[in-house]
């Protein structure tokens, strides 16, 4: 069964057509990235996969299961899939302990120290553990999308959504939060990624997906798509 998988996906904005006929299947464990230029639907289709998008047509699956755009389905759905968004999205008056803790206290129903526990834990893994009682306006943007990548971990998802994570990032910014999507990528997460970043998708895509004007006009393992551009 498939992680992810869409079919004849359609989704308007009014009557703009945003994303035409996907179809899209992504096999566990595999990492996919999402290129192509600025207005040509990767943000869009990604936000409906987790239904921050609704569509209007065709099926989205998670593991099988379509999902429908109902609360508690959606609560099941967030889950499953985590998403780290390209302007971090950090509760701004909430320590990075508390950003990190909030989702799995409410929506996991885990303990307060369960979730401390466990979001000190990831707070390590991205390396950022020693800032866990700082604010979010304290720390640097490649400081914040790690914590970003930290509290999308908490709530242990199976399949990672990245909307441009590093393009709002200083350059030096840059290489720190792609380590930890490196990663998360070698220990086998699920991850779909839009990102300019090629060295990146070189590296760790199994497949590259390139999205033009709504639809989805190339696919390629990046070996033969970085050989013909
Ligand atoms: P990309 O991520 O490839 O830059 P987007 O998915 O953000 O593209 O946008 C695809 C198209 O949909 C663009 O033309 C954009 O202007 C339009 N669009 C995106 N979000 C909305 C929205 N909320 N309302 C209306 N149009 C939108
Ligand atoms: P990003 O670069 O992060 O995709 P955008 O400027 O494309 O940022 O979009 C920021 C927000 O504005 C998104 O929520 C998107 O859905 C919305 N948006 C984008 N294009 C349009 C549009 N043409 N009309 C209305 N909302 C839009």
């Amino acid at each position: 069964i498939p992680a992810v998988e869409l079919r004849h996906v359609n989704k308007y904005y009014g009557s703009f057509h945003a994303l035409k006929d996907i179809e899209l299947s992504v096999t566990k464990g595999e990492k996919i990235v999402v290129c192509g230029p600025s207005g040509s639907g990767k943000s869009t289709m990604i936000r409906t996969i987790n239904q921050l998008e609704e569509h209007q047509s065709g099926e989205i699956l998670i593991h099988g299961d379509e999902i429908y755009a109902d609360a508690h389905n959606i609560e099941l759905l967030r889950r499953d899939v985590g998403m780290v968004f390209q302007h971090f999205n950090l509760f701004p008056h909430m320590t990075i302990l508390e950003n990190c803790t909030l989702a799995p206290v409410l929506a996991r129903k885990e303990s307060q120290a369960e979730a401390e526990t466990h979001a000190m834990q990831y707070l390590e893994k991205v390396r950022i553990a020693d800032q866990a009682q700082k604010y979010p306006g304290q720390l640097s943007g490649g400081q914040q999308q790690r914590v970003a990548i930290a509290r999308a971990l908490c709530m242990k998802p199976d399949i990672l959504l990245f909307d441009e994570p590093t393009s709002a990032l200083d350059p030096e910014m840059i290489g720190e939060v792609l380590d930890v999507m490196e990663t998360l990528a070698k220990e086998g997460m699920t991850m779909i990624c839009v990102t300019h970043e090629m060295g990146f998708a070189k590296r760790v895509a199994d497949r590259v997906i390139f999205m033009d004007a709504g639809q989805i006009v190339e696919e390629a393992d990046p070996i033969s798509f970085f050989e013909n551009p």
